[in-house]
């Protein structure tokens, strides 16, 4: 532990036989419990991302551990040709929560990525292909949630991907309303915008976004892959009146948070229609619903509604919120309940996340200006406060090692 070359040591494994994509991490992770993990030296970090936006229990939460060693002891795995208990009973409790319509059913995977996926194949059986995203959406990495996905940096080397696609300019009304025609399929988006650095739309935006689409015939899938189950302190966001506005999707597509660590994607269709664009054989996955996987996300389900979680997740948020405002190195404060963006005065988010890292706190810079707190959605106001207490002083050493960095290049040069 006091050797020097510890870091080097597993950094330079870890860049021997993983594949470049993620970078280099810069911790090696050992334990984790409730919302604290560990690293191998020892140092413990309060986990303000929970795996962007998974550990919804946190860390080795006894719910999941019980549900997952049980189901794995007794029954691991099936395949589809065959079904068990906790796939049904994940599905019924998710068709609850949702308070969807008769006749609606859901599709498990392994992903957000493959809920999309299974979404778009339900956009194509309307016998149409156009579909309209929003600028700044972030839908997956496959190759059918990446054509959805906004950014061109992510999807120009794997062209060309899949065809129809457009996105409509943020925040623009009339540009949705009038991309939205008799050819579109449907119109996918984010309630609340997470990789774009936590952005909700203006008032009236999915509003307009069902009106056009209904008046088509078009489908509305809404992504709560990272705002359902709870992030946004209702159970899915388009739930809360003024992110969603009253209105009924088509499609709803799931994972993060929905299996607590355990990989799970979901989506679900609404009414029998929608259920009925996919028929037998159309679709599958070798774990859809995989019997452990579903055992954690119903344990992480009955557990947030058996201990209230949600509320706590708005009490939590709205605390959280407030005292970010009242710093002078927090410009806004944007999001809902527990996923929020910090929008520092000063921008340099990554070197005040890497400043965080040191002091023990793990936040995300989503952008370059700003913050993504995600935390597990049990964290208490208490804990979530101590980081806003230790924010301007991590904002002052960002900017003392930027000055110390810039200082010795203008030395060397
Ligand atoms: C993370 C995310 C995805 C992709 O989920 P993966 O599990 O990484 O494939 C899709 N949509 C949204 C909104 C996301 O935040």
């Amino acid at each position: 532990m006091s050797d020097p070359d510890h870091h080097a040591d597993w950094q330079s494994e870890y860049r021997g036989a993983l594949m470049p994509v993620f970078g280099t991490p810069q911790r090696l992770l050992v334990k984790g419990e409730g919302c604290h993990v560990w690293d191998e030296t020892g140092t413990r970090y309060l986990d303000l991302l929970s795996g962007i936006a998974v550990n919804s229990l946190g860390h080795a939460h006894p719910a999941i551990v019980e549900a997952v060693t049980e189901q794995i002891s007794t029954l691991g795995h099936i395949s589809n040709f065959f079904a068990s208990r906790p796939q049904i009973e994940t599905a019924d409790t998710l068709l609850s929560l949702l308070k969807a319509p008769e006749g609606s059913t859901v599709f498990f995977s392994n992903s957000g990525a493959e809920a999309n996926e299974a979404a778009l194949k339900i956009t194509r059986r309307t016998g149409r292909s156009k579909i309209v995203c929003v600028e700044g959406s972030f839908h997956g990495r496959t190759m059918g949630a990446l054509a959805l996905t906004s950014k061109a940096a992510y999807r120009a080397p794997f062209e060309p991907g899949v065809p129809g696609v457009v996105h409509v300019p943020f925040g623009d009304e009339a540009a949705l309303r009038a991309a939205v025609d008799a050819d579109t399929a449907a119109v996918i988006l984010e309630p609340v915008q997470g990789e774009a650095g936590v952005r909700r739309h203006p008032t009236g935006y999915l509003t307009a976004a069902r009106e056009a689409t209904s008046a088509v015939g078009a489908l509305l899938v809404l992504d709560e892959v990272q705002t359902g189950v709870g992030r946004t302190g209702h159970w899915f966001a388009f739930q809360d009146p003024e992110i969603g506005e009253g209105v009924s999707p088509d499609v709803v597509t799931l994972a993060k948070g929905l299996g607590g660590g355990m990989p799970i994607g979901a989506t679900v269709a609404f009414g029998s229609a929608v259920t009925g664009l996919l028929q037998a054989g159309q679709h599958g996955s070798t774990f859809s619903g995989n019997p452990v996987v579903t055992a954690a996300a119903h344990a992480v389900l009955k557990t947030l509604a058996a201990e209230g979680v949600v509320e706590q997740v708005s009490q939590v948020g709205t605390a959280a919120r407030n005292a970010l405002r009242g710093l002078a190195e927090v410009a806004d404060v944007t999001g809902a309940g527990l996923l929020l963006g910090v929008e520092l005065t000063d921008g340099r988010a990554k070197e005040v996340a890497a400043a965080a890292l040191e002091a023990g706190y793990i936040v995300n810079p989503v952008t370059a200006s700003r913050l993504r707190l995600a935390p597990p959605l049990i964290i208490t106001e208490e804990e979530l406060l101590g980081f806003v207490r230790a924010l301007p002083g991590i904002v002052a050493s960002a900017h003392r090692a930027a000055l110390t960095a810039q200082a010795a290049e203008e030395g060397a040069s």
